[in-house]
């Protein structure tokens, strides 16, 4: 038998109700596991901050990507400050509002300075391309980027990079 729309919404509706608990005890269950936790955080990325865009990827892989890179991050990303996240100065992902794209993992307190340097320097992103991983900067409005398919070589590249030109200018 071939059930209609009505009559899968009401059944669905009718297990929810009977099942409240269960599925608020699954639900909560499931947030507290990695995934979850890594589903709630990416989506608070994704929110639109007052001003501009919420953190924007080309991709799921992308955002998972940042989310591992935010996860075992242990030292602010800036060369300069390369201090160890405490209680007082978390870590934050830093992105930029007016691309939406991603930039470091940074201190609290370095990522409240960037805000101010907005338009300036920076924007930074490894994207997946279809062969392989593309790293895009933009630097006082200059533009370099590089490709290849070892990501991690260009993970390399891109803190080297970034260490030489981002933070000496
Ligand atoms: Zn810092």
């Amino acid at each position: 038998m071939v059930q209609s729309k009505e009559e899968i919404a009401k059944t669905r509706k009718k297990y929810y109700e009977k099942n409240k608990e269960k599925i608020a005890k699954q639900h909560k269950e499931y947030s507290q596991t990695k995934k979850g936790k890594m589903n709630h955080k990416i989506n608070s990325w994704k929110q639109k901050p007052k001003n501009g865009y919420g953190l924007i990827c080309e991709n799921r892989e992308e955002y998972e990507y940042i989310y591992d890179r935010y996860y075992f991050s242990s030292h602010c990303e800036e060369p300069k400050c390369n201090k160890e996240y405490t209680e007082d100065n978390w870590k934050c992902m830093d992105h930029c509002h007016d691309t939406g794209l991603f930039r470091n993992i940074l201190c609290h307190s370095c990522n409240t300075k960037r805000t101010l340097k907005e338009n300036n320097s920076g924007i930074s992103n490894i994207s997946k391309q279809k062969t392989g991983w593309q790293y895009r900067i933009v630097i006082k409005g200059q533009r370099y980027s590089k490709y290849s398919t070892d990501l991690e070589w260009l993970k390399e590249y891109k803190i080297k990079f970034e260490k030489e030109n981002l933070y000496n200018l």
